[in-house]
């Protein structure tokens, strides 16, 4: 039990009402291809990542 589960971990909101949560490294590529598949966007880690809250 080392591990915090309450860290690491991030939530992005999409205006659309998507919403995904997990580690930056998880999360960056599923909303890129939110982004892609949704609304034909495509967007940066950078955006991803400013998007992004604290989970
Ligand atoms: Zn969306």
């Amino acid at each position: 039990m080392g591990e915090q589960s309450s860290s690491g971990e991030l939530i992005v909101r999409c205006e659309c009402g998507f919403e995904a949560r997990g580690e930056q490294a998880q999360l960056v590529p599923i909303v890129q291809k939110h982004g892609r598949e949704a609304h034909n966007m495509e967007a940066t880690p950078e955006q991803v990542l400013a998007m992004a809250r604290p989970a």
